[in-house]
């Protein structure tokens, strides 16, 4: 075994053509047979296309061609904030001193990047008024399972074992299923029917029935109709008053950052997407980063290690022993934190809050035009950066639902919003611009919007069928995930 490769050798005096050989390079053996169970070898060669490295590339230069990007056009996906992302960001991300770092270096010689983490803690704290931050979460969903984790280690610390979790219908879908694996039961409270909030009345009614079981409440705000949680402080006080907490699902802080201190509505643990708010491009998984900010009396229970500083020294402590312990290898995501920290220092003070103000104005004269153009929308209160529409009238008038104006709306070279959340709005259509559209940007998206219910008025099966000017028509999305045919082409025509 382990023979040792030799460099190619070049043979002068060889036969080649014009005098020199090279030998072919002696590569060691492996015998996958022998270190692979058998049982897990594949029995037939996979058939992959044999193609040049020219072949090969013009066929993903071609797939990127026929991709949409938030580079390219309007991206409004509801609930996923996709904004501009500054490139200054990438350049910063990229720096090597940042890149290149082994997990395993000590914090001595890693003085830089542990003062960014720092920094980046330091504002949030600032921007959310909450005591403490981590950084460590990968994800909106993973914050919210440290940030569960945390209110369930608090009660403990009580000698209390509380079961039971308060989430409104409204909510994502991630906190639900953080409060399960959490080990928590979820119990849904219903938003208010014509106003689209929670309130106060509805969580006493819950507090009466099932007082101390409840460890706590999961709010997003504003929520995922894109309206503010206007009894928020309310809500605060009758969990306080049997020592439940609130989570806030901070998902949507572009509405908020410069304006509201989430910590002033009576919050005790939230997490950021800093993916989101603070731009990294993100989207088919990730990457993110759900950094998690706590009150005082949870900051003991927070993940390990943390970023602190000591002197002028940068380092990670451990000694927390009422700590949860660690969600995640090393630093987190640490790529989201130099891209971060740069759009929040660019920004500034003032920008931070022109961002939540613009993302409000300009979400809510979108949603005027739609509403001007036919489209309704199913709430009374007044919505922030993002809002829902209803099409349950296309549908029920023209049979048009939300996924074919979605569609349709691909024809006209536009992504598609968000389609059926949240699920209390019925052909729920979620539209969510983002500060970083111009109104000429938006008064194009109005426009084709307009397009699409005029021809489901007066041509509803071009809607129905649509996409038609894309490279693939309407798929069937569960079987072409699942059955994956790999194939290429060079974009010559046969
Ligand atoms: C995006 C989002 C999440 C989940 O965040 P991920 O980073 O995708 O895990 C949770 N709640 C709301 C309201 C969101 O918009």
């Amino acid at each position: 075994m382990n023979k040792v490769i030799e460099p190619l050798s070049i043979e002068l005096s060889g036969s080649g053509a014009i005098g020199f050989s090279l030998r072919p390079l002696d590569v060691p053996s492996f015998e996958l047979e022998k270190k692979i169970p058998q049982k897990l070898l594949r029995k037939e060669e996979v058939n992959l296309p044999q193609l040049s490295e020219n072949e090969a590339f013009r066929h993903f230069f071609r797939l990127s061609k026929l991709n949409y990007a938030v580079d390219q056009n309007i991206y409004p996906l509801g609930s996923c904030t996709m904004k501009y992302n500054p490139k200054v960001n990438e350049d910063v991300a990229r720096i090597p001193g940042f890149v290149h770092v082994h997990p395993h270096t000590p914090d001595e010689f890693v003085q830089g990047s542990l003062r960014v983490a720092y920094e980046l803690q330091e504002l949030l704290k600032v921007i959310s008024g909450m005591d403490a931050v981590s950084l460590q979460p990968v994800a909106g969903a993973q914050g919210e399972l440290t940030g569960v984790f945390i209110i369930q280690a608090y009660h403990r610390s009580k000698g209390e074992k509380r079961d039971l979790i308060l989430i409104p219908d409204s909510a994502h879908g991630t906190n639900p299923a953080t409060a399960t694996l959490a080990g928590l039961k979820a119990i849904e409270i219903k938003t208010e029917d014509r106003e689209g909030i929670l309130t106060a009345d509805r969580v006493k009614e819950m507090v009466d029935r099932y007082g101390e079981r409840i460890a706590g409440l999961m709010i997003t705000n504003p929520n995922t109709l894109g309206i503010f949680e206007a009894e928020i402080m309310e809500i605060a006080e009758v969990l306080h008053s049997i020592d439940a907490q609130l989570y806030m699902d901070g998902a949507n802080m572009n509405a908020l950052v410069g304006h509201v201190l989430p910590a002033e509505l009576g919050v005790d643990v939230m997490h950021f997407n800093l993916h989101k708010t603070f731009s990294t491009p993100h989207g088919g998984g990730g990457p993110g980063s759900g950094a998690v900010g706590v009150k005082k009396h949870l900051e003991p229970f927070l993940p390990v290690p943390r970023i602190e500083k000591d002197g002028d020294r940068y380092v990670m402590n451990w000694d927390y022993p009422q700590s949860i312990g660690k969600l995640h290898a090393f630093y987190g995501n640490y790529n989201i934190y130099p891209r971060a920290l740069t759009y929040i220092l660019m920004m500034g003070d003032e920008g931070l809050k022109k961002i939540s103000e613009i993302a409000v104005l300009n979400a809510t004269y979108l949603r005027k035009k739609l509403e001007n153009r036919g489209y309704r929308t199913k709430f009374s209160r007044p919505t922030m950066h993002e809002f829902v529409l209803s099409l349950v009238n296309l549908k029920k008038e023209f049979g048009v639902k939300a996924l074919d104006v979605a569609k349709r709306l691909l024809d006209y070279g536009l992504h598609a919003p968000t389609v059926y959340f949240p699920l209390i709005v019925e052909e729920a259509f979620m539209v969510e611009p983002t500060e970083s559209e111009s109104k000429r940007s938006l008064d194009n998206f109005a426009e084709v919007m307009r397009k699409i219910y005029e021809e489901s008025l007066e041509n509803p099966d071009v809607v129905r069928t649509a996409p038609h000017n894309t490279p693939v028509g309407r798929l069937d999305e569960v079987r072409a995930a699942k059955e994956l045919k790999v194939s290429w082409r060079d974009g010559i025509e046969d």
